[in-house]
């Protein structure tokens, strides 16, 4: 495949492609790759149309060819995670795969959940992690029109979870809750 030149800026020197189309997902078991998913992703100049369809075709491969043990695996990836530091991810929302790109939370609900969650990055682990039950994000989509959304429940645990990726952040990095 090739990659545009406006995509280059973002690319680490782990981003590979093995397969057509597929890139690999960076974990935490190998230290190079630990570091770039604790490295910060930077916003997207979303004027070239191009590169986010190929955003969503490089992640929504990766996801879909990814092996899913365990829940909220499968459900989301980040761009951090196949060595792309750009603020972009896929997530399975109200039942449909959807690209999310420079997203913001504009609202944190007070109420919130403590559930499991799994990551691709972090093979074959569960943390409890605790979320907004409902929240308020607005993004940039596949077509490049920026949307907002209110998520609840598990649809925006999925979003919290991709959106803590952008910030470098892993729910193994998460504080257990003190209540
Ligand atoms: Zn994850």
């Amino acid at each position: 495949m090739q990659i545009p030149d406006s995509l280059k800026p973002y690319l680490s020197h782990e981003f590979k492609l093995l397969k057509a189309n597929t890139p690999r997902i960076l974990t935490v078991k190998n230290l190079k790759h630990n570091r770039i998913l604790h490295t910060p992703s930077k916003p997207i100049n979303t004027h070239d149309s191009s590169i986010l369809k190929l955003l969503f075709n490089l992640l929504y491969n990766a996801v879909m060819s990814a092996p899913t043990q365990v829940k909220m695996e499968g459900v989301g990836l980040s761009a951090v995670q196949i060595g792309i530091l750009a603020n972009a991810f896929v997530a399975h929302i109200n039942n449909q795969w959807e690209l999310f790109v420079n997203p913001k939370l504009s609202y944190l609900g007070h109420k919130t959940v403590t559930d499991t969650e799994g990551c691709l990055s972090i093979p074959n682990t569960t943390v409890p992690v605790t979320r907004a039950y409902k929240i308020k994000i607005s993004y940039i989509t596949i077509n490049g029109n920026r949307q907002r959304q209110t998520l609840k429940s598990f649809d925006a645990r999925v979003v919290q979870h991709e959106y803590d990726h952008l910030q470098g952040i892993l729910i193994t990095d998460k504080q257990p809750s003190t209540l």
